[in-house]
């Protein structure tokens, strides 16, 4: 009888711990989700993808210095998403808050492969040459593979479909699957000044998984979008946005917006940099937004041009580093948690 009871103890311990073990997974169907972890690098950029197998993607690699912030960062998500390795490390461009953080970060975790556009087009520049002089260091060391991308290209990282539209200045020259349409937009946009920095040279990537597309340009400038963007839309609609270029003012026109269309858009603005109040209101104006996202509370934005607190991973004053993370599915549904309020919210798919 003692023994039936104890087992019966055991039982009903086992099913509550079953329990609450189902109720604390994140997403419905967890293991098969991909996972995107917006890392705050303070302004910078540094987005991690890893596939339901395992396979990740880090796109840039923050900043340099600071001890080693926005490496241990990067080694944080990692270690939240269960990887102990990262596959592939995509350096959008020549910037010290992109590739800046590179050397730090292959020292505190493995790195396979760097993908970037190629040489340094900002020779002019004194920090973009010591950040591609420490990178081209990195890469002589003989431990990693190197691909020089091309705009067309489908990248080897298997689990989601990585395929590069914009880079060293180059874009895609035929629509995707998916666009292909006219851009109404197009016919009163003033062409944009030229911008000779690295910013349009950026390693601009479309990544699928199913039905969810996302879209990243890096630092992409309104130039290099008018070309992406106009006539017609090369890329088509896409359900989350990758703000570019943390929201400055010389990105994130109004071609580009209004014909991605994203359902949701994530900005990775620092407190001081980027969160422009111009391209806070093409994002919030555009078309079938649902939700705009921020790592930081925006200094230039003012409480005008914020988004509410639960869409904030971090608010005014001390540096948390709280950061956000898409869990996406196949079926095109998504969710995004915010690491600072621990709260979880869900973007179904849609019907068609
Ligand atoms: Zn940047």
């Amino acid at each position: 009888m003692r023994g039936l009871l104890a087992r019966g103890m055991f039982a009903a311990a086992l099913s509550l711990s079953l329990g609450v073990f189902a109720n604390a997974a994140p997403f419905p169907g967890a293991e098969k989700a991909l996972q995107i972890y917006f890392i705050d690098v303070e302004g910078g950029q540094s987005t991690l993808f890893v596939t339901p197998e395992g396979k990740s993607l880090l796109i840039d690699t923050g900043w340099p210095g600071n001890n080693g912030r926005d490496a241990n960062r990067i080694a944080a998500a990692a270690k939240d998403a269960g990887i102990k390795k990262i596959d592939f490390v995509l350096i959008t461009h020549y910037h010290d808050d992109h590739v800046g953080g590179a050397p730090q970060l292959a020292a505190r975790i493995p790195v396979g492969t760097f993908i970037d556009h190629g040489e340094n087009r900002e020779t002019s520049d004194p920090v973009a040459s010591r950040v591609f002089a420490a990178y081209q260091q990195l890469l002589s060391s003989g431990k990693y593979k190197r691909i020089i991308a091309k705009p067309g290209e489908v990248l080897p990282i298997t689990g989601m479909q990585v395929r590069v539209v914009t880079a060293d200045g180059d874009l895609i020259e035929r629509p995707l699957p998916g666009g292909g349409k006219e851009n109404a937009r197009c016919a009163n946009a003033a062409k944009p000044p030229v911008d000779v920095s690295e910013n349009p040279r950026s390693l601009g990537t479309l990544i699928t998984f199913g039905k969810l597309r996302i879209l990243d340009l890096g630092d992409l400038t309104s130039d290099k979008e008018m070309d992406l963007m106009c006539p017609m839309n090369k890329i088509g609609a896409v359900d989350i946005y990758v703000v570019s270029h943390h929201g400055f003012l010389q990105s994130g026109s109004v071609v580009l917006v209004q014909a991605i269309a994203p359902r949701v858009a994530i900005m990775d603005n620092g407190a001081m940099k980027g969160g422009s109040p111009a391209v806070w209101d093409v994002i919030e104006k555009s078309s079938g937004l649902e939700d705009l996202w921020q790592l930081h509370y925006s200094a230039e934005g003012g409480d005008a041009h914020n988004v509410a607190a639960p869409f904030l991973a971090n608010l005014q004053g001390l540096d948390t580093g709280n950061y956000l993370k898409v869990s996406g599915s196949a079926d095109g549904s998504f969710e995004v948690f915010n690491s600072r309020t621990r709260e979880t919210k869900k973007y179904e798919a849609k019907k068609n």
